[in-house]
């Protein structure tokens, strides 16, 4: 499954709480410590894909990339 890169930025992760372990916006399981080693969090949420069903993002909130 491909998605384009256009519709995973639409997905900026703007309802999730920086730096809070207990982010109200993540799935079940989030947020994770980051192993980038500035302390990030690696945020996550479900997002739904047209004519694909739905995918899980993540985000760690410091260095920006994927859990
Ligand atoms: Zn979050
Ligand atoms: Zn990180």
């Amino acid at each position: 499954m491909s998605v384009a890169i256009q519709e995973l930025e639409t997905c900026n992760f703007s309802d999730h709480e920086t730096g809070r372990i207990d982010c109200k916006a993540c799935e079940t399981g989030y947020p994770r410590r980051c192993s980038c080693g500035t302390s990030g969090l690696i945020h996550a949420e479900i997002v739904k894909v047209q004519g694909n069903g739905y995918i899980q993002l993540s985000r760690c909130d410091k260095c920006g990339l994927p859990g």
